[in-house]
């Protein structure tokens, strides 16, 4: 690789919607990577329980991220190596919570080196503050009328509202 080669680094997940626990995690990757592609992972069997459809949750992340050309967002479907290789990324980057999280990581990541040895799994930890954070808490709170504006961005709690009121 040459030293004008970007650094690309593949944030994948479902981001049904990107809270600020994944926010925190992509601005940390900029530490290591100059372009940062958030990958919403989508599936024909997934699609279905997921509150926000790929392409909207693909738009919220880019309205999230619209003051930072170095992080975009993009769907893909199939397997994340075959998308990672793609884009010439280097780096897969995972954010983890709690120990509950590392098992699961961790063989998805000895899977993923399996499959593709290039590339190289990073496990990023959260601001306290984020660590207990979860789509799917935001999405039950939101969804009962509580207040999730501390826990996501502005475009996000827009588009929450929405849904749950009409
Ligand atoms: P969720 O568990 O919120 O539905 P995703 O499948 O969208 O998450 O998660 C994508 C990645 O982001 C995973 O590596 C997950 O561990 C990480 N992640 C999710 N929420 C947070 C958070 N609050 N802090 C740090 N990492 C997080």
């Amino acid at each position: 690789m040459s030293p004008t080669t970007p650094v690309v680094a593949i944030y994948p997940g479902s981001f049904d919607p990107i809270t600020r626990g994944h926010e925190d995690i992509a601005r940390r990757t900029l530490r290591v990577a100059d372009e940062v592609i958030i990958a919403v992972a989508h599936s024909p069997s997934t699609d279905k329980r997921n509150l926000f459809t790929p392409d909207e949750r693909v738009q919220l992340i880019n309205e999230v991220f619209a003051d930072d050309d170095r992080v975009r967002a993009e769907s893909f479907g199939g397997l994340l190596v075959d998308f990672a290789r793609d884009r010439q990324a280097i780096f897969v980057i995972r954010g983890l919570r709690a120990i509950s999280d590392f098992e699961y990581e961790l063989q998805m990541a000895q899977m993923n080196h399996e499959l593709w040895p290039e590339i190289e799994t990073l496990f990023l930890v959260p601001e306290v503050d984020y660590s207990f954070l979860s789509s799917s808490l935001v999405r039950e709170v939101a969804s009962l009328g509580g207040d999730v504006s501390r826990f996501v961005s502005p475009p996000v709690l827009a588009a929450l509202k929405e849904k749950f009121d009409g």
